[in-house]
């Protein structure tokens, strides 16, 4: 068993690592407070290589392997947990499935601009009514002449208000369940399309969520991904991918409130003695810093399982539910060590807390991972 990087990983560790804390750490706070999409940065991640990471070369972009992809999302989402979730929407969510299952034509009409940062992408599952139980999805495709067309909504859509191109499941044969749902390519200015203002909410304030409405929005032919009846399919192979990203959005906050925690525990004072000195802060740290270890390596696991063909539900599963409820307990630790402070919106802290606070919601909640390790380990058994 070998935990090193190989050299390839440790240059892109090396340059993450740098570029992040030079270009991005500094401006999460303006970031959290500005609100919605973050255009700036999503250029700098750009003109760094980060939205190609993931994509062809032929499109632009270096298709590095998923611990290298990995290294880069852990540092950014340290960074800027907002900016790393906005741009993971658009070259991963989004990306991803018009990289695996889009033709080749939409391909070549949409993955350049996604890596030159000069499109932005979204991808829309959740309903007002139901995100965990997909298949209760009311949004519907009906087959024309001309195409198809559009009705239903979605909800808590990331980067929708701003997105050219928004990824959309619907409905083909309601029939059908699993089976009558298909993807579709939806063009930001296609008649029938709207979306609501920004939502307001808790955290990653600085990244955008809607609500989107279709309303006998009618779009061509070409703009379904894949084949009919495969949207499903599509989307866990997606989620498998958004997976290991959330574990790295569960590393990324945890690591950046143990930093915020080491960096202010050092430097105040109490009773005489910087507050590092207490044993029942210490131990805080210490707590902190094995959940952030044990995220890392679960996260890596299944990375590298993944790359073989051979991570199973249950693994990515675990990394994910396992770091983004790690970023909640650092989060929560690393507040209460910053005293009154920590409840201030001029220290990071208080946005990473509010920020963790969406691992264990999004892309699969906790407790639907829970049911789908609980399954796998009681098929090892039976
Ligand atoms: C900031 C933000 C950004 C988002 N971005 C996107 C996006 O870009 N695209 C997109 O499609 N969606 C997005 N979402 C939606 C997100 O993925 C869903 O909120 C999430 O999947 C949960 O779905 P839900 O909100 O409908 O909750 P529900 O499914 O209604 O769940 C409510 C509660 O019931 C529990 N529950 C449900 N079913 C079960 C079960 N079988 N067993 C045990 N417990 C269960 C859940 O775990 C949860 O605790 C985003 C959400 C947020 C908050």
């Amino acid at each position: 068993m070998d935990f090193r990087f190989s050299e390839a990983e440790q240059q892109m560790d090396d340059a993450f690592r740098a570029f992040c804390d030079a270009e991005i750490l500094p401006h999460s706070i303006e970031v959290d407070q500005a609100g919605g999409f973050p255009h700036a940065n999503y250029k700098k991640l750009a003109d760094f290589g980060y939205l190609g990471l993931a994509h062809e070369e032929r499109w632009g972009g270096t298709n590095v392997g998923t611990v290298e992809g990995l290294i880069a999302q852990d540092h950014l989402c340290r960074a800027c947990p907002s900016t790393f979730l906005s741009a993971g929407a658009s070259m991963g969510l989004f990306g991803g499935p018009v990289r695996s299952f889009a033709s080749e034509e939409m391909q070549g009409e949409i993955l350049p601009g996604i890596v030159k940062g000069e499109l932005i992408g979204a991808w829309a599952l959740t309903e007002p009514h139901c995100g965990s139980d997909a298949v209760a999805m009311k949004t519907t495709a009906q087959r024309t002449d001309r195409g198809w067309v559009l009705n239903g909504s979605k909800m808590f859509i990331t980067n929708g208000g701003s997105a050219d191109w928004i990824l959309v499941m619907a409905k083909t044969n309601p029939e059908a369940k699993h089976a009558g749902v298909s993807n579709f390519l939806v063009k930001k200015g296609t008649p029938g399309l709207s979306a609501s203002k920004p939502l307001s909410k808790m955290g990653m304030r600085g990244s955008e969520t809607v609500a989107l409405y279709f309303e006998d929005c009618e779009i061509p032919h070409e703009w379904l991904v894949g084949e009919e009846g495969y949207g499903f399919v599509q989307a866990m192979k997606t989620l498998e991918n958004g997976r290991l990203g959330m574990a790295a959005f569960g590393v990324g906050i945890a690591q950046a409130a143990l930093d915020e925690a080491l960096k202010y525990t050092k430097q105040r004072e109490a009773f005489g003695k910087p507050i590092i000195k207490f044993q029942p802060v210490h131990f805080k740290l210490a707590d902190m810093k094995v959940l952030v270890d044990g995220a890392r390596t679960l996260m890596y696991r299944a990375a590298w399982l993944h790359e073989q063909g051979r991570c199973s539900q249950a693994q990515y599963s675990a990394a994910k539910l396992f770091a983004t409820e790690a970023a909640v307990k650092c989060t929560d630790l690393a507040v209460q060590v910053h005293g009154g402070y920590g409840y201030m919106s001029e220290y990071r802290i208080e946005h990473l807390y509010r920020d963790a606070r969406l691992g264990p919601i999004g892309e699969g909640t906790s407790e639907i991972q829970r049911r789908l390790i609980a399954q796998e380990t009681q098929a090892l058994f039976s």
